[in-house]
């Protein structure tokens, strides 16, 4: 799990993601399933506690607190989720 700060942190995972283009599938609101690059599927959680925005990938690097392009990838469909509910 990692604390998500800023973009700055994301940097080398958003390069990743974007070479992959990899598949996110929508669990629940927080809960997504995101393939990885030998076609396998973990779970991301996206979740606020108190004011941290926490991150949790199952992947090894995930588990080493590593930000991985697991995360990044169901990041950028949780937060234009999350903005789309504000708006509504
Ligand atoms: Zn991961």
């Amino acid at each position: 799990m990692f604390i998500l700060k800023g973009i700055d942190q994301l940097e080398k995972a958003i390069i990743k993601a974007k070479k992959t283009r990899t598949t996110v599938k929508f669990i629940k609101f927080g809960v997504y399933s995101v393939k990885g690059t030998k076609g396998n599927f973990y779970t991301v959680e996206c979740r606020k506690v108190g004011n941290e925005k926490q991150v949790s990938c199952q992947c090894e690097g995930g588990r080493k607190n590593l930000v991985c392009f697991h995360a990044v990838s169901a990041l950028s469909l949780h937060i234009g989720l999350a903005r789309q509910r504000k708006t509504a």
